[in-house]
């Protein structure tokens, strides 16, 4: 098991809106026991976890290849996301989704300071390998299939602002947080 983080493990700069590497379709990993992609997940769980982040993605931090990590948990911006083990996803693919769709707010490492309100689908059904390169069927429903819809898309060069219904949903962080304190007292 390749599960044990590298201590050599490191922070990546985040690629910003407007960086074509964000707009890029990206390429499968043909070898996930090469190095270089061993490497590559261990800096992005080290980011992710740094950031206090939820998902985050390949191209995110200047790397064209299909993988990304789902990492729902509670943070002052997600209070009521589930707790999961930060989980490599390699190569993904949504087979199928139920029908019913729902806005909820998102958010992007790429697109600092906003937030805007994104249709998901509520459920997923998904395939995608881990990083020993065993592929893995599962079913993930709201919060988390939404993170995963947010980080799938990153892999076909899709933003999160792509997907919104009108600009009206686009919102500050600083009034989201405000939002949030709304609902919670
Ligand atoms: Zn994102």
């Amino acid at each position: 098991m390749a599960t044990v983080m590298k201590t050599n493990s490191q922070l990546l700069q985040i690629a910003l809106l407007g960086n074509p590497v964000l707009r890029k379709k990206t390429k499968p990993v043909r070898d996930i026991n090469d190095q270089k992609i061993q490497q590559l997940i261990d800096d992005l769980l080290t980011t992710v976890m740094d950031v206090n982040g939820v998902g985050i993605s390949a191209p995110q931090v200047y790397q064209s290849y299909r993988i990304c990590i789902v990492a729902s948990h509670p943070n002052p911006r997600y209070p009521n996301a589930p707790l999961m083990k930060p989980t490599p996803v390699i190569n993904p693919i949504i087979v199928s989704h139920d029908e019913k769709i729902e806005k909820g707010w998102e958010g992007c490492l790429s697109i600092p300071g906003l937030r805007g309100l994104i249709p998901r689908y509520t459920k997923i059904h998904v395939e995608y390998s881990d990083r020993n390169g065993k592929r893995i069927k599962r079913t993930f429903s709201d919060f988390i299939a939404r993170i995963f819809q947010h980080e799938y898309d990153h892999l076909e060069g899709i933003l999160f602002t792509d997907r919104m219904e009108t600009n009206r949903d686009l919102i500050s962080e600083k009034e989201y947080f405000k939002l949030l304190e709304t609902k919670h007292n």
